[in-house]
């Protein structure tokens, strides 16, 4: 299954359980995650209910100290409640899966791949654009 049904299916899946088109009967301060492992291990993008929208957006990883990271949740989109409260189900289910959707391609597309030992690495564990953070120390003598 691709990453695209997938992310389709679950998302479609959470409109329904949630009621996601309504900021009363909607998740409160919950994040909803779905982590696409099957593309990469750090790829996790959430839905949850803020106060001025439904928002979207994907966790990224915070270095503290060369050696300790903590996630971090970066919002990317959002669709305000009155935009949903307006529409049929099926076109608020069609709009959310698109944003939810453009919200993963956008993140995965940060994804570089490493020039020498070729894993797909988070933008926030690269050396440079090329060069993931472990082959920076052993090629470049980069010490973190
Ligand atoms: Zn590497």
């Amino acid at each position: 299954m691709s990453i695209t049904v997938h992310a389709t299916q679950w998302i479609h899946f959470q409109i329904k359980l949630y009621n996601l088109h309504s900021k009363t009967r909607s998740l409160k301060d919950q994040k909803l995650e779905l982590p696409l492992s099957e593309f990469h291990q750090n790829l996790i993008i959430f839905t949850s209910a803020a106060h001025h929208g439904l928002t979207f957006g994907y966790q990224a990883i915070q270095w503290d100290t060369p050696y300790t990271s903590f996630p971090i949740y970066i919002e990317h989109q959002s669709i305000p409640w009155s935009t949903l409260e307006q529409r049929s189900h099926k076109r608020i289910t069609e709009h959310i899966t698109a944003i939810f959707l453009e919200t993963m391609f956008y993140r995965q597309s940060q994804f570089k791949q490493c020039q020498f030992c070729f894993e797909f690495i988070i933008p926030e564990s690269l050396f440079d654009h090329t060069t993931c953070q472990n082959c920076a120390s052993r090629h470049f003598g980069v010490v973190y």
